[in-house]
Formats: structure tokens, C-alpha cells, sequence
């Protein structure tokens, strides 16, 4: 099929690694032109020079901030001259015990998963609907429809963007210039996120890597993790031309380890 997106300029927040690389890779290869940022230059370079030979016909420009701040929003806006596809991406906030956090770590998991997405699609939103083609693609987490007790700041403050976002992609200001706004909720993907979250647990636990890897990978229908292609095929998806008609959804990846019917 093709996805109708030749030529379109996409903004890919924290893409030099996992799933927002995995989106770039989708969307490089249905010849969007990209814009990558990530924080570590070296990293980022390398999933540059990894993305160009996927298609020598786009443009791929990256740049080195941290998009949680202004600056760096405007510096990766700044280095996209027209953003038709915008991927909202960032770290995902530590696992705790709620009454260790401060004040000042719940407003740093809202900047990242919930105020930084809402910022760049201010910056973008108004000129997709002028131009007549937009989509907002926000990468959450599974947690948001069945939280996990330990990620309580990130349950917080992603639940806060998909209740803003449910609002958003409604005004028929954006659904009828198809823009679309959507959340892809990933389950457990094998990236350097997961794995180091495993480790952890598992060093916690006194365990085997092995062990605690197995268990959680047997705890899901499929029997084993997500990779960023198939993340980042579905992203591609979402942003075609033919999913004009797909918006307000918060669309789960997780292997069926969601229990629920709906
Ligand atoms: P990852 O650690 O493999 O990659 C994260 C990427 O984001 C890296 O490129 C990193 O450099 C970049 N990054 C982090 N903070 C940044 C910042 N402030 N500014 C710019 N770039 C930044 O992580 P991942 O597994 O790809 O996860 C992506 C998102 O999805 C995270 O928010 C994570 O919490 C969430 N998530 C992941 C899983 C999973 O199983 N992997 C499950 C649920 C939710």
C-alpha cells in the first residue's frame, strides 16, 4: 500500500533510539522527509546515518536538545520547514513510590509527558489545518489504560495529555482540515528503556536477568516483546493518507497483554 506521504516533513521527538527511532525508520521509508532529536549527539548522529540509506530520495536533519525545554522545542521547530506529521516522544518519567516525590518531580513528568507534546502541537496544529493535512501522533504507554502501580507519574501525567488530547482531536476545526491527533499506547518493547528496566528489577530482586526477562515475556499473550518496526509501522499507518478518518483513538500495541474486551 502506499501511504501517500512522498515529500511530507516530519518532526520525530527523541528518535536516536527505540520506538521514536522505529517510527523514523517507518516514515523515512515511505519517503517523509525527517527531523530527529534526541539529547546525545553521538547516538543521534548514529540513527541519522542509519535512516538516510533507507531512503536516499528524503532529507534527514537532526538535532541535538532536549526537548523538554523551550529551546530545544525551538530549535528542533526551528530545523523543520513545514511539520505535516509530528511525533510527540520523550523519556518516560523514573518508577517510585509516591510519597518520595517531590513537587518538582511530578512538574518534571508533566513537562516531559504531558506539557512538551502540548507545546509543539500549539506550535504546529494551526498550520496543518491551513494547509489541510496534518497528524499528531503522541507516544504513551500502555499504563494509561491499565495503570502499573510503581509508574505512577507517568499513569499522572499521560493520563492528563490523552484527556487533553480527546478534546483536541474532536474540534471539527482539526477533524474536518484532516488533521488528526491519536496516541499509540506501546506494551512492552524490547528497547534499551526496557531492558534497562529489567535489569534494575532484576539487580532489586537479588534474580537472574534471564528469569525476570522470561516471566514478563510469558506474561504477554504473544509470548514475546514488540519491536520498534512494527511501532513504528503502525505510526506510518496513522500518519497516511488513508487514516484521514482515524482520530481521537488511543490505539494499543502490547501483544494482547491488555485484558479487557474494549
Ligand atoms: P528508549 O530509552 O529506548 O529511547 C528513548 C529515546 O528518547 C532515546 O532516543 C533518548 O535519547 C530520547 N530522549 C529521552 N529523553 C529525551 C529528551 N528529554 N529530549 C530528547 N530526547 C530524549 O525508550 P523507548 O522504549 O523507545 O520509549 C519511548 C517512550 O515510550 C518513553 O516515554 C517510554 O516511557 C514509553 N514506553 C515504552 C515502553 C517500552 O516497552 N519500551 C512501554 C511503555 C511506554
Amino acid at each position: 500500500m502506499d501511504l501517500g506521504l512522498t515529500g511530507r516533513w516530519a518532526l520525530v521527538c527523541a528518535a536516536s533510539k527505540g520506538l521514536g527511532l522505529g517510527c523514523a525508520r517507518a516514515l523515512v521509508a515511505e519517503g517523509v522527509n525527517v527531523v530527529v532529536n534526541a539529547r546525545g549527539e553521538a547516538a543521534l548522529l548514529a540513527a541519522a546515518a542509519e535512516l538516510r540509506p533507507i531512503n536516499p530520495l528524503v532529507e534527514v536533519r537532526s538535532v541535538v536538545a532536549d526537548i523538554t525545554t523551550p529551546e530545544g522545542r525551538a530549535a528542533a521547530l526551528e530545523a523543520c520547514p513545514q511539520v505535516d506529521i509530528l511525533v510527540n516522544n520523550a523519556g518516560g518519567p523514573p518508577p517510585g513510590d509516591f510519597r518520595q516525590w517531590q513537587r518538582s518531580d511530578w512538574i518534571a513528568a508533566l513537562d516531559a509527558n504531558m506539557l512538551t507534546p502540548i507545546e509543539l502541537i500549539k506550535a504546529t496544529v494551526d498550520g496543518m489545518v491551513e494547509r489541510g493535512f496534518g497528524r499528531i501522533v503522541n507516544i504513551t504507554s500502555g499504563a494509561v489504560k491499565a495503570p502499573i502501580d510503581v509508574l505512577g507519574l507517568s499513569n499522572g501525567a499521560r493520563s492528563g495529555l490523552t484527556g487533553f488530547v480527546a478534546g483536541l482531536a474532536r474540534q471539527p476545526r482539526l477533524a474536518a482540515r484532516n488533521v488528526t491527533v491519536n496516541n499509540l499506547l506501546p506494551g512492552a518493547f524490547d528497547t534499551e528503556r526496557l531492558q534497562k528496566t529489567m535489569a534494575a528489577g532484576a539487580a532489586k530482586a537479588g534474580r537472574p536477568l534471564e528469569s525476570v526477562r522470561d516471566q514478563r515475556r510469558l506474561g504477554i499473550p504473544a509470548q514475546r516483546f514488540g519491536n520498534a518496526d512494527e511501532f513504528g509501522a503502525l505510526c506510518a499507518f496513522v500518519c497516511s493518507s488513508q487514516a484521514g478518518y482515524i482520530t481521537g483513538q488511543n490505539l494499543l500495541v502490547d501483544g494482547g497483554a491488555y485484558p479487557g474486551s474494549f
